[in-house]
């Protein structure tokens, strides 16, 4: 993606490991309102897009976080990180957000994660997540 055209982001989808997340697959959700620098995740066309992906995967597939891209080469932004906070106290199991940062000088994209840890139940009460580096899948 070029600088000029917008964000686009959807829902993760994967399952919990000891370790943390697998994260399957990055489904697309549609923001008819997205601009450069701001996109919007839909509740009602991201649960339809989620129930149409779940009735044909694995039964171990299942919600695990959100994603979104950013024009430049920018970690998460604080909107991100209190984005990251709610979803943390809303979920009682661990979900993640990935940035997906694009930089058009040299065509890379290097993504960025962050993991909310629910457990003990006082991080879940304070929306405690950390910053992590995603591995790549096999
Ligand atoms: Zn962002």
């Amino acid at each position: 993606m070029l600088p000029g055209t917008t964000e686009h982001g959807g829902i993760l989808v994967g399952y919990r490991t000891p370790n943390g997340l697998h994260i399957e697959d990055a489904l697309v959700v549609d923001d008819g309102t997205a601009a450069r620098t701001h996109y919007v995740r839909r509740a009602k066309p991201a649960q339809q897009i989620l129930v149409n992906y779940l009735a044909i995967s694995d039964p171990l597939i299942g919600y695990v976080g959100e994603w979104h891209t950013h024009p430049l080469p920018q970690p998460p932004s604080p909107r991100d990180r209190r984005t990251m906070r709610l979803m943390a106290m809303r979920n009682s199991n661990p979900v993640a957000l990935v940035v997906a940062a694009l930089n058009p000088g040299t065509r890379h994209v290097r993504l960025h994660g962050l993991l909310s840890d629910p457990h003990p139940a006082s991080h879940r009460l304070l929306g405690k997540f950390s910053d992590i580096t995603i591995a790549p899948g096999e």
